[in-house]
């Protein structure tokens, strides 16, 4: 009897359960067929691209794309919206410019863009000879005797044979992150670095480079510029540059996080955060990097609302300010929910482009991942192949700390150095299906850790 009344036991968990699943995936398929069929991400980041490109932190761009979202946000109708205010420095470039001295003919120009936070060279530039190197330890091998004076060109291309092209942008971005301060150290004037980017084409892509003690100017020229200028190199080692940046320090500003809610109904305490970052570089209208991460974290609340989901945590959309020089959003933002002793449930960020789905990575003891991972067979049908221990993302990690789960959305990364934090990075190469997809499966990623929690 006893045993029987078990094994009824175990059938009625298990139809259960099964039911519960069938309702899960029902319920789903409505969240895709909301994101799917829906033109409001797509258009938000067409208008936010147009009327606020190159909204490097401290720009008037940057607040234009803050109210933008804001308003968003306000028509919406979601319960709160509000700007969580911080100081920090910034930096602003002008203008720049490198070319080719040539004795005969004119100076011949190369595509380039200054870095972040490159420091002004006199009116008239910077003239002098160029010695190219493959990475920061050939600055070792040829010391200061051969570098004083001169301009240090790194060189070393991001290699194709990395499957995944985030893995060759890491091996790559020291040149572009401590090349120029290092490059200081043996007395260079200033610094050219190759773009680093999987295209072979003229756009500059920018990023920051970090100076610990001395700055000198700092610069990214276009990999076909960086081809001319090492074939130029190699028929006469003589050959000089002028190089020319006109760009300022911001010691002090005012700017903010963008902050929008929908109340949990049971525990409200305990918010879900999903967010993108709202800055781009000055030359980059940054529709992969991160626009697409803000409409989407936009979209999650607009499904919620629609679809009158009786979210039992609070779900909140956080557009973080200055992800791309100084990390000072992130940093404000856990500081901010540190001091009020209110850390998030879960923090989700989504900043590897609008490109087909490909899964999650989650920086969280075994437990919560196991748990993440148990929803998978859920997404299965809608293209995502993993939910698995990884990293979490730049303006979410500082508030690892205080031991809030964290999770990255991960998509295909075929494409995305070829756009990365350049001109290139434009409205045109969203797809309308790709960003919708991965709205989908954020969105249904959230509405589950809501749902069943991640303990
Ligand atoms: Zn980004």
């Amino acid at each position: 009897m006893m045993k029987k009344s078990l094994t009824l036991l175990a059938f009625l968990s298990l139809l259960l359960n099964g039911f519960s699943q069938n309702t899960d995936s029902v319920f789903i398929k409505q969240i895709f067929d909301n994101a799917l069929t829906n033109r409001v991400a797509y258009q938000n980041l067409e208008v936010l691209t147009k009327i606020a490109p190159g909204r490097l932190v401290g720009s008037e761009e940057s607040i234009v794309a803050l109210k933008f979202f804001e308003k968003y946000f306000k028509e919406l109708g979601v319960d709160t919206v509000y700007l969580q205010e911080f100081k920090t420095h910034s930096w602003a470039c002008d203008s720049s410019s490198v070319s080719i001295l040539k004795t005969k003919s004119p100076e011949v120009p190369l595509r380039c863009d200054a870095l972040g936070t490159s420091v002004s060279t006199p009116e008239s530039g910077i003239i002098a000879e160029v010695i190219e190197v493959q990475g920061l330890e050939d600055l070792e091998t040829l010391g200061t005797e051969k570098i004083a004076g001169k301009i240090v060109f790194f060189n070393r291309p991001m290699k194709d044979t990395f499957i995944n092209t985030f893995a060759a942008y890491g091996d790559a971005v020291d040149q572009r992150a401590h090349g120029p301060a290092e490059a200081a150290k043996y007395g260079a004037t200033g610094a050219i670095v190759r773009s680093v980017t999987t295209s072979l084409d003229d756009f500059p892509h920018t990023g920051s480079s970090r100076f610990p003690d001395s700055r000198i100017p700092a610069l990214a020229i276009s990999t076909l510029a960086a081809n001319q200028l090492s074939q130029e190199l190699k028929e006469n080692p003589k050959t000089k540059v002028r190089i020319f940046v006109q760009a300022r320090d911001l010691p002090e500003i005012t700017t903010y996080n963008l902050v929008a809610e929908i109340r949990g109904k049971v525990k409200p305490e305990e918010a879900i955060v999903v967010g993108g970052h709202i800055d781009s570089w000055f030359n980059s209208p940054g529709a992969h990097d991160d626009g697409a991460g803000c409409v989407m974290s936009c979209d999650v609340l607009r499904i919620f609302k629609e679809l009158n989901i009786q979210n039992n945590r609070t779900i909140r959309a956080v557009l973080f300010m200055d992800e791309e020089m100084f990390q000072s959003g992130g940093k404000a933002y856990a500081d901010f929910v540190g001091q009020s002793g209110k850390r998030p449930y879960l923090a989700l960020e989504v900043d590897e482009g609008a490109f087909t789905p490909e899964g999650f990575s989650v920086d969280a003891p075994d437990s919560i991942v196991n748990k993440l991972h148990s929803f998978k067979p859920l997404l299965d049908p809608y293209g995502i192949k993993y939910i698995r221990k990884g990293g979490g993302g730049v303006d979410i990690y500082p508030l690892k700390k205080s031991g809030v789960p964290l999770v990255a959305y991960v998509t295909d990364p075929q494409r995305y150095f070829d756009m990365h934090h350049s001109g290139n990075d434009t409205f045109d190469k969203i797809n309308y299906r790709e960003l919708n997809m991965g709205t989908g499966c954020v969105t249904t990623l959230i509405y589950l850790i809501d749902k069943y929690g991640v303990e």
